[in-house]
C-alpha cells in the first residue's frame, strides 16, 4: 500500500512550469504576472451529493477541475494554477491512475498547473481551488448587468438533468441519448474559450451550475450584453465553437425573473435551482 506521500508522489506531482515553487513544499509559490488581477474560486465534489457512488474515476477526475474552470470562464479570467485537497477512502491505484489521467488531460488542455494540495482519508471528496488572471476592469461580474441589455446563453440546458434522471432509472432515454447525456453530465466542457472572448464583450456572467430554472449541472454560462454588441457576441461565440442563444433582456427595477412562452404571455415559475439546505 503506497503512504500518503508516495500517492501524492505518483499521482499529483509535476514539474512545475510556471509556477515560482510547486507541489513538495510548505506553499506553493507564485509569481503573479505584472499588472494583471487575480481570479481565485473554489468548488467541492462530494460523494452521494455530487457524484453517485462508483462514478467513473476518469470522468471525476474531468469534471472535479472542469466545474472550477466554469467559474473562472464565467469571470472571463484565463486559467492559470490549482491546489487538489482529495479525501480517500482507501488506496485504490487503479481509481487513483484514472482519476489523475481525467484531471491532467483537462488541465493540459486548459494548460492550467496544479500546484498543491492537501490529501486525507475519509469519505470520498474533492476540492479544488483554482486561479486565474484578467487584466485589471475586465472581469463579468454578477452585478455588472445594465437595463436594455440582452441576456444570452450558450450552449444548451437540460441534457445532465436528463442524464442523472437515466442513471436514477427515472427514465430511459435510447442509449444514444443516455451516452450523449451522461457524458454531459460526467464530463462538462467548461466555456473558458467562450468567458475569455466575452471579456470587454459581454457586461454580467454567471455559470449556470446550479440550473437555468430547473435541473442543473450544465456549466453553461448565462451573460448579459448592450444591445449593439450583437455581433460582437456572435463572433465570440463562432470563435469559441459555443452557439450562443439570446434569451431575454434587462428590465429595470428590482430583481426578478420573469418568464414568458413563444407567445409571450407569462408563465409561472418557482425558484428550482439546487439549494444544498433546503
Ligand atoms: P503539509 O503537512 O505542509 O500540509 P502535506 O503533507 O499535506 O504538507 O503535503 C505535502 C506537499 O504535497 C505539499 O506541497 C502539498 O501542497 C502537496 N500535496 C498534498 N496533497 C496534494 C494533492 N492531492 N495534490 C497536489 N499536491 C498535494
Ligand atoms: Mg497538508
Amino acid at each position: 500500500m503506497l503512504s500518503e506521500f508516495e500517492l501524492i508522489a505518483k499521482y499529483f506531482t509535476r514539474p512545475a512550469r510556471t509556477a515560482a515553487l510547486g507541489v513538495g513544499d510548505d506553499c506553493a509559490l507564485l509569481r503573479p504576472p505584472a499588472g494583471l488581477v487575480l481570479a481565485l474560486t473554489i468548488d467541492t465534489l462530494s460523494e452521494n451529493t455530487h457524484f453517485l457512488p462508483g462514478a467513473d474515476p476518469r470522468r471525476l477526475g474531468h469534471k472535479s477541475l472542469a466545474v472550477n474552470l466554469s467559474d473562472l470562464a464565467a469571470m472571463g479570467a484565463d486559467p492559470r494554477w490549482f491546489l487538489l485537497a482529495i479525501a480517500l477512502p482507501d488506496v485504490d491505484e487503479a481509481w487513483l491512475e484514472a482519476f489523475a489521467a481525467g484531471l491532467f488531460a483537462l488541465a493540459e488542455a486548459h494548460a492550467i498547473e496544479l500546484i498543491g494540495g492537501d490529501t486525507t482519508r475519509g469519505p470520498r471528496t474533492i476540492t479544488i481551488t483554482a486561479i486565474g488572471t484578467l487584466p485589471p476592469g475586465y472581469a463579468l461580474r454578477r452585478d455588472a448587468a445594465q437595463a436594455g441589455d440582452d441576456v444570452w446563453l450558450s450552449g444548451a440546458t437540460g441534457s445532465a438533468a436528463l442524464g442523472l434522471a437515466h442513471l436514477k432509472g427515472k427514465i430511459a432515454l435510447t442509449a444514444e441519448a443516455a451516452a450523449r447525456c451522461i457524458a454531459r453530465l460526467e464530463q462538462p466542457a467548461p466555456r473558458v474559450a467562450l468567458g475569455q472572448r466575452l471579456r470587454g464583450v459581454a457586461a454580467a456572467a454567471i455559470d449556470v451550475s446550479d440550473g437555468l430554472l430547473a435541473g442543473g449541472d450544465d456549466y453553461e454560462l448565462v451573460f448579459t450584453a448592450a444591445a449593439d454588441r450583437r455581433a460582437a457576441v456572435e463572433a465570440a461565440g463562432r470563435a469559441a465553437n459555443v452557439a450562443v442563444t439570446r434569451i431575454g433582456r434587462i428590465l429595470a427595477g428590482a430583481p426578478e425573473v420573469r418568464l414568458l412562452d413563444r407567445a409571450g404571455k407569462p408563465l409561472r415559475v418557482e425558484p428550482l435551482g439546487f439549494d444544498h439546505f433546503r
